[in-house]
């Protein structure tokens, strides 16, 4: 039993989802001078309320250093960037933003989203608390404020004219240890006509699709649309809108607005997922205790298949170096002895290791040179691009393995 409560309710917290075990943080990547040092290791033991039914990463003495120096621009992901004006495009003309209006997005990165607005001529106000990421923005016009985002920036915010029309988060709530001081700062910088937008993975494909390599330290909660709407309602807000997305493996992209904005009609698509989460047993707790053992399987038959591959003299290597990688290869035990180097296309990862198991990150060059028996697909949501990048591989007979939902092996 934990000694944590509920970023959420503040309910101890009591019930395991699933204990990942001792995990370094999963984006501290080892320079080759380190490899001989001490790493720090935190529990990735993730609990479910037994009241709220909200599944979340138990508190941890949480590094100072986890967000500060994050060097993930999103403008380097071509896929990314398209999702972030294919919204825009819907957005838009769906509530009619326009000269007047305000847009403020949270955690917004390199402006990736917010120059779609701009182009507009649509005001917007990002908020990043990432300084190296924000310049990048500030240089290509974009008003960015270095800042976390709670209670207190909300209301320096409002006294600073940015009440907003629009509030977009997209993969930030997801990273919020302080849940309610974060939600109730969306409640105050919210015009009363207003409406919040926020994108997040969906806990109902971690669980159907075993995603739990998506567990890192990073990630405090993990929602269900039945959970974040308790969260939203606690604050005076309802969810009227929600989408389902393919992005991180399966996304919710929620809409939320004052509980008493009678314009916002609640939708179709809204009605029809809660009832689809209640049908699932999300309403229930016996369902979320059954995740643990469903995981360990995932484990042993990883471990089979890689043992197996080996007694028959294969070599198995990596594509990719993914924080969900690190979480799967320190969750199994898997070293240099199954897997024997990773490949990644960021020159920023080549020439380091992967955390915890230390498996060596090179440049995809390496795979023609050595032909491997095997090519273990850590990025699985992008397993597709993998493929048809690396086809080249079957020149010598070379095949691939996606670990997740279950080890596939594609000849
Ligand atoms: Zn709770």
């Amino acid at each position: 039993m934990g000694q944590s409560k509920c970023r959420s309710c503040a309910t101890t917290l009591e019930h395991t989802f699933v204990d990942l075990g001792m995990s370094p943080l999963a984006n501290s990547y080892v320079k080759p001078e380190q490899l001989n040092r001490m790493e720090p290791f935190y529990p990735l033991h993730v609990y479910v309320c037994g009241k709220c039914l909200l599944v979340q990463l138990e508190q941890f003495s949480s590094p100072v250093d986890i967000f500060s120096d994050y060097a993930y621009f999103s403008s380097f992901s071509d896929s990314w960037l398209a999702h972030a004006k294919a919204y825009v495009d819907m957005i838009t003309p769906r509530f009619s933003f326009g000269k007047n209006s305000k847009v403020v997005e949270i955690a917004s990165n390199d402006g990736y989203l917010l120059q779609n607005f701009v182009a507009r001529g649509i005001p917007v106000l990002g908020v990043e608390p990432a300084a190296n990421v924000a310049e990048v923005a500030k240089g290509k016009g974009i008003q960015t404020k270095v800042l976390f985002f709670g209670e207190k920036t909300a209301r320096d915010l409002v006294e600073d004219g940015w009440s907003a029309d629009l509030i977009i988060g997209n993969n930030v709530l997801a990273h919020v240890p302080e849940l309610n001081d974060f939600v109730r700062g969306l409640k105050l910088l919210l015009k009363p006509s207003g409406l919040v937008t926020m994108e997040f993975p969906h806990l109902l494909q971690l669980m159907n699709q075993s995603q739990f390599d998506t567990i890192y330290h990073e990630h405090f909660s993990y929602f269900s649309f039945l959970a974040v709407e308790q969260v939203f309602a606690g604050h005076g807000m309802k969810l009227f809108d929600v989408e389902e997305l393919p992005t991180h493996g399966g996304s919710l992209r929620i809409y939320a607005a004052h509980a008493e904005d009678s314009a916002k009609q609640i939708q179709p698509r809204a009605k029809e997922l809660k009832l689809r989460e209640q049908m699932a047993g999300y309403d229930r707790l016996d369902h979320y205790l059954s995740f643990g053992s469903k995981v360990e399987g995932a484990k042993r038959a990883l471990l089979s298949f890689l043992i197996s591959a080996k007694q028959e003299g294969k070599r198995v290597v990596g594509y990719g170096a993914p924080a969900k990688g690190n979480t799967l290869l320190n969750y199994c035990g898997v070293r240099t002895d199954l897997v024997d180097y990773t490949v990644d296309r960021s020159p920023h990862k080549q020439g380091h290791f992967l955390p915890g198991v230390h498996i060596p990150i090179y440049a995809p060059e390496q795979i023609r040179q050595t032909r491997p028996d095997y090519v273990l697909i850590l990025p699985w949501n992008l397993r597709e691009e993998v493929m048809q990048q690396m086809s080249y591989i079957r020149e010598w007979g070379g095949r691939f393995v996606v670990p997740i939902p279950e080890v596939q092996v594609y000849s």
